[in-house]
């Protein structure tokens, strides 16, 4: 009796088990639908979730999940959020096999190539190179230094931290800690150096709420709570812009954006002030539809007419367009007197700008009319590794 009960939860577990894999699986052809995949690709993503299934076997996660799922969600994560391509895919499922399992890296080679194997050696290489023993700056240098080869090593390497960090609830307190300091002096500053903000705000955010989960709390709090409050006066900041927005007869699109909850945190903590007398919780951001040849100028239309209506403050005037700052990052930022005297920061960009702002240069190649993905890809990388190889001490006193 007992064996035959046990029998049927050792079947449930295994459907369910398929289950889970194939919603990762899924989500991940998901998000590659609106791009064009050749078949021949589609067949080799399929050939290495396979491959690395039957690798893992019943392998696990700490939350309890076949650990397939996770290369799954990692490959995801570079495709959907940081625009790479097909072949960091592929990596990306493979990116645990070497390290975990019996499978070595010259049958990765066999089965996918040169490029792939390589990638992947990179990866499991870059893995335990990290030593708490030594000055940050130390290890910080350590990892750069293996990046000469390939850079999609170290992106991938920022998605499979992405995706531990999403997930670190399931660990352990004192593994918590360790992944934290890691990300905090290595993975932050490198993204930030990479001008992938969204990813940085998310590191950092979730190290804040590791490190000091009363103050990530409070803080995450106070902006639900101030929501109703912000938006009306985002609207009111908003409405007397936008007949003259209209004018312009491009397709715009005007919000409210908070600020990331691990720099609202910083302020509270160096400022020594209140929530409540945080000014800048937020920022106005105005994104343009517009062919490249006309960004900057339709960009400085749209300057003009806020400034119009709203009281500029000429020193916080930063024109990243003409002059992009070194990461590439892009944008027109100012500063003007909002309703009822307060601060309010305003970004003003074309959609390409605020798309690399987000996810980084590799979106760049879903922009029409480009015609050579490899040659954006290669642009990229160098001016990655130009960054790498010229590390400013600010990154590594971050
Ligand atoms: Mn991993």
């Amino acid at each position: 009796m007992l064996e035959l009960e046990s029998d049927i939860d050792i079947e449930t577990r295994q459907q369910l088990d398929q289950k889970l894999i194939k919603a990762s699986y899924r989500r991940l052809l998901r998000s590659m639908i609106k791009v064009s995949v050749s078949k021949a690709d589609k067949a080799e993503i399929r050939k290495a979730f396979v491959f690395a299934m039957e690798a893992h076997g019943d392998q696990r996660r700490k939350s309890g999940e076949p650990y397939i799922t996770h290369p799954l969600e990692v490959a995801r994560i570079c495709f959907e959020e940081m625009g790479l391509g097909y072949k960091s895919v592929i990596a990306a499922i493979l990116h645990d096999v070497v390290e975990d399992t019996p499978v070595t890296i010259k049958e990765i080679q066999k089965n996918f190539g040169d490029k792939i194997s390589r990638i992947v050696d990179g990866l499991t290489k870059l893995d335990g190179l990290y030593n708490v023993e030594s000055p940050q700056a130390e290890n910080f240098k350590k990892v750069l230094s293996t990046l000469v080869d390939d850079v999609r090593v170290i992106l991938i390497k920022m998605a499979d931290r992405l995706h531990n960090l999403r997930t670190i609830d399931s660990m352990p307190r004192h593994k918590q800690i360790k992944i934290a300091a890691e990300t905090s002096y290595i993975y932050a500053p490198l993204a930030h150096r990479l001008g992938l903000y969204n990813l940085k705000s998310e590191f950092m955010d979730i190290c804040l709420k590791i490190n000091e989960p009363e103050l990530y709390e409070s803080v995450t709090t106070k902006l639900k709570e101030s929501t109703k409050e912000r938006n009306k006066f985002i609207n009111e900041f908003i409405k007397p812009l936008k007949v003259s927005l209209d004018e312009l007869n491009v397709e715009y699109e005007i919000f409210g954006r908070p600020k990331s909850i691990s720099s609202i945190a910083n302020k509270i903590k160096t400022k020594h002030v209140k929530f409540e007398e945080i000014y800048d919780i937020f920022a106005i951001r105005i994104v343009v539809d517009v062919p490249k040849e006309k960004e900057k100028s339709i960009c400085w239309q749209i300057y003009s007419i806020v400034t119009d209506v709203h009281r500029p403050i000429p020193e916080r005037l930063k024109d990243w367009i003409t002059t992009p700052k070194s990461n590439g990052y892009e944008s027109l930022h100012t500063s003007v007197i909002g309703p009822g005297g307060r601060y309010v920061e305003v970004q003003i960009r074309s959609r390409r700008m605020d798309d690399i702002a987000e996810k980084g240069y590799a979106s760049h190649w879903k922009y029409k009319g480009i015609a050579n993905i490899h040659g954006i890809y290669d642009h990229w990388f160098d001016s990655i590794r130009e960054v790498l190889e010229t590390p400013h001490n600010d990154a590594i006193e971050f």
